[in-house]
C-alpha cells in the first residue's frame, strides 16, 4: 500500500490526484473512485506512519487545542490514531453501536470532538454534528428526524436532552464528555481510559454514508444532508486543498462551530489531508480580543473566519498586535463585503481569500492563492465541480447574465456532492433541474470565470421591473462609516409593488445622530456608489439583526415582518 496520502490519491484516484487538477478539467476526472475509502485509515494513519518514518516534522502536532485557562492539548497523528482507536472501541463495545447506526455529536470545541468523529469513521458509525447552541426543541427535532441511537454531549447540554428524551423512541444511549457524572448517562472519559487500544478500521465503501449534517435553516427547517466517505475524504483533496493551500508545516485556525459544514471544509478534512495542524481554541462565543491574542501568540499560519467575524475584528485597534506567522486569511459561509476586505488589508497587509459553499456541496467556488482578487467576487469554480449560471429551463447563460448558480450532475453526479436529503426524495428531486443541481443562490459569472453572488433566490427584490440583489446594496451601505451591519430586503409599496428596505445597525459613534438626516445621507451615498434605482427607499435603524444559530442574517424574518406574514 502506498505510504503517503498523496501517493494514495495518485494511485487510487487517477486523474483525481491533486497535482493533475486544473480549473478547466471535465467532470470525467472523478471516474475512478476506489471501491473502499476511509479517511481514518487511508489518510490519518498514513500521516501517522510518515511521522514515525521521520517524513513529517515531529514538532508540529496534528491537533493543537487551547483552553480558556491557557491549558493546552497537543496530539501528533500517532497519538490521535491511538486515542481515536480507543474511542472507536468505546462506541462499539460500551455503547453497543454498529456500522450504519447514527449518532448525534453535540459538543463544543474540545479535543474529544475529533476523537469521537474519527472513532465513528473507524467503526462506520454515521455521525451527525450539532452545534452546542441548540435549545431543547432543536435537539428534539434533530433526534426525531435523524432517528439517532445515541447522543454525545456535555454536562451543560445533558439536562436539555433529558427534558425531551421521553419523546425520542430511537435514542438508546446517552454519552457525556465531562468531569462529573449524571444518571442515565455513560461517562466518555472513564470509558476511554479503560478502552482497548487496538482496533481495525472497518472497510467502508467510498459511496457509503459517513455523516449527516443539518443545514443552517436560513430559509426553513434545517434539512438533513448525507455525505459519503469519499465526499469529504477525497473531495476535499481538490476543493479544500486548493483553497487552504497548506503544507505539513502549516497551522490553520478555523473559527467555525463544529456543528456546521464549514468546519469540515474550512478546517477539519482539508487540513489533515495536507498533513497540516488544526489549531483550535475552546472559545464558546466569538471574542475579538481572544482571536487577536491567539493570532499574535501562536505560530498560526492560516486563518479561516466568517464575514461576521471579520466585521467584528476590523472594528478593533490592531496596533498592539503582531501576527508574526500569519500568511493566509480565508472567509466563507456568507458573502464578504469588499469594504471589510479592504479594512482587513489596511490593518494587516493581507488579502482575504473567499470561499463559497453549502452543506450540500461543500466548497463550490473559491479564490485561491495566485488568482487575481476581484473584491466582491467569490472566486472561480472549485474543481471537480462544473459550475454554471442557468435559466429556468436549465440553459447555460452567458457571462454577465444573472441566473441560478448550478452544478452539473449529468452524465455523472460528482461524488463530492451530497448523496441526498435523508428521507426526503421530493426535496432531493426538487434540487435538480435538467443536467444540474441548483444551489438556490442567484449569481453572475463574468468573462474570466469569476462568480458574483447576487443573493438567495428568495431574497432578490423586484422593484418597478428591476431585479435587485440585496448583497450589492448591502455592500454599498457598508462603505458608509455609520454602518456596522446591514440587511436589505423587499418591502411592500402601493405604487412600485416592492421597494428596497435596509435594516441598519449603526456603528457606536453614530448612535446619537439624527435618524432622518442619516437616512437621507445613506440614501444619497448608495445613489452615488451604485445604480441609483437600487437605493433603499426605506431605512430602519435597529439594535440587532435576526440571525440563525450559525450567525447568518435571516433576511426571511425581516421580509416576513415587512409583508405581515408569520
Ligand atoms: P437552509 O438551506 O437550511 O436554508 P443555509 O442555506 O444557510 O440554510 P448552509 O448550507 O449552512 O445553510 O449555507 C449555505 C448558503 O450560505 C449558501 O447557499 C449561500 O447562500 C450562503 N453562502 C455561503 N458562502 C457564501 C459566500 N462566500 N458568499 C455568499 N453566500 C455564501
Ligand atoms: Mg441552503
Amino acid at each position: 500500500t502506498p505510504k503517503s496520502p498523496s501517493r494514495f490519491f495518485s494511485k487510487h484516484c487517477r486523474g483525481f490526484a491533486p497535482q493533475n487538477i486544473s480549473g478547466n478539467e471535465s467532470p470525467s476526472v472523478y471516474k475512478e473512485l476506489p471501491e473502499h475509502f476511509n479517511f481514518a485509515s487511508d489518510v490519518l494513519d498514513k500521516w501517522s506512519q510518515m511521522e514515525k518514518n521521520g517524513e513529517r516534522a515531529s514538532s508540529i502536532p496534528a491537533l493543537w487545542w487551547v483552553g480558556d485557562q491557557g491549558n493546552e492539548v497537543r496530539w501528533s497523528f500517532e497519538e490521535l490514531g491511538f486515542l481515536s482507536r480507543k474511542a472507536a472501541n468505546v462506541l462499539s463495545d460500551a455503547c453497543g453501536l454498529k456500522k450504519g447506526d447514527r449518532v448525534i455529536v453535540m459538543l463544543p470545541r474540545i479535543p474529544e470532538w475529533w476523537l469521537i468523529t474519527v472513532g465513528c469513521m473507524r467503526t462506520g458509525i454515521i455521525y451527525i454534528p450539532a452545534t452546542t447552541q441548540l435549545t431543547a426543541n432543536d435537539i428534539l427535532y434533530r433526534l426525531q428526524a435523524s432517528k439517532a441511537k445515541c447522543i454525545i454531549t456535555n454536562d451543560t447540554l445533558a439536562p436539555a436532552v433529558d427534558s425531551v428524551v421521553s419523546k425520542c423512541q430511537f435514542l438508546k444511549t446517552r454519552l457525556m464528555v465531562s468531569e462529573g457524572s449524571r444518571d442515565g448517562w455513560m461517562d466518555f472519559k472513564e470509558l476511554l481510559k479503560a478502552a482497548r487500544g487496538d482496533h481495525d478500521t472497518v472497510k467502508t465503501k467510498s459511496q457509503e454514508a459517513m455523516t449527516i449534517y443539518f443545514t443552517s435553516g436560513t430559509t426553513g427547517y434545517p434539512k438533513m444532508v448525507e455525505h459519503s466517505h469519499s465526499s469529504f475524504g477525497i473531495g476535499m483533496t481538490s476543493t479544500g486543498r486548493l483553497w487552504l493551500d497548506l503544507n505539513p508545516s502549516d497551522i490553520l485556525w478555523g473559527l467555525s462551530d463544529p456543528g456546521w459544514v464549514k468546519f469540515a471544509y474550512g478546517c477539519f478534512f482539508s487540513t489533515w489531508i495536507q498533513g497540516a495542524c488544526i489549531f483550535t481554541h475552546s472559545m464558546l462565543q466569538f471574542e475579538a480580543t481572544t482571536v487577536l491574542n491567539c493570532l499574535s501568540r501562536f505560530p498560526i499560519t492560516s486563518f479561516c473566519g466568517t464575514p461576521t467575524a471579520y466585521r467584528m475584528l476590523v472594528q478593533h485597534d490592531f496596533s498592539s498586535y503582531k501576527f508574526k506567522s500569519l500568511k493566509h486569511c480565508l472567509s466563507g459561509g456568507e458573502p464578504l463585503n469588499p469594504e471589510v476586505m479592504e479594512r482587513w488589508k489596511s490593518k494587516t497587509g493581507m488579502d482575504i481569500y473567499e470561499g463559497y459553499g453549502q452543506t450540500e456541496t461543500v466548497l463550490i467556488c473559491s479564490l485561491c492563492k495566485g488568482m487575481k482578487i476581484k473584491p466582491g467576487a467569490m472566486g472561480k469554480a472549485s474543481p471537480p465541480y462544473d459550475v454554471q449560471v442557468i435559466d429556468e429551463n436549465a440553459n447555460i447563460l452567458p457571462p454577465g447574465k444573472e441566473g441560478d448558480i448550478a452544478i452539473r450532475i449529468k452524465p455523472t453526479r460528482p461524488f463530492c456532492l451530497f448523496s441526498h436529503y435523508v428521507d426526503d426524495p421530493e426535496k432531493t428531486a426538487a434540487s435538480e433541474r435538467g443536467n444540474f443541481y441548483i444551489t438556490g443562490d442567484r449569481g453572475i459569472v463574468d468573462e474570466d470565470g469569476y462568480f458574483w453572488f447576487v443573493g438567495r433566490a428568495d431574497d432578490v427584490i423586484l422593484s418597478s421591473g428591476y431585479r435587485i440583489g440585496p448583497f450589492e446594496v448591502e455592500n454599498a451601505l457598508m462603505e458608509h462609516p455609520a454602518v456596522a451591519e446591514v440587511a436589505v430586503v423587499s418591502s411592500p409599496d402601493p405604487i412600485r409593488g416592492e421597494v428596497v428596505k435596509a435594516f441598519v445597525m449603526l456603528s457606536s459613534n453614530f448612535a446619537s445622530h439624527d435618524p432622518e438626516k442619516l437616512t437621507k445621507e445613506l440614501q444619497d451615498h448608495v445613489k452615488k456608489v451604485t445604480a441609483p434605482y437600487k437605493y433603499p427607499r426605506k431605512v430602519e435603524f435597529v439594535q440587532q439583526l435576526p440571525k440563525t444559530i450559525s450567525g447568518k442574517i435571516r433576511r426571511k424574518d425581516l421580509r416576513n415582518k415587512e409583508w405581515g406574514r408569520t
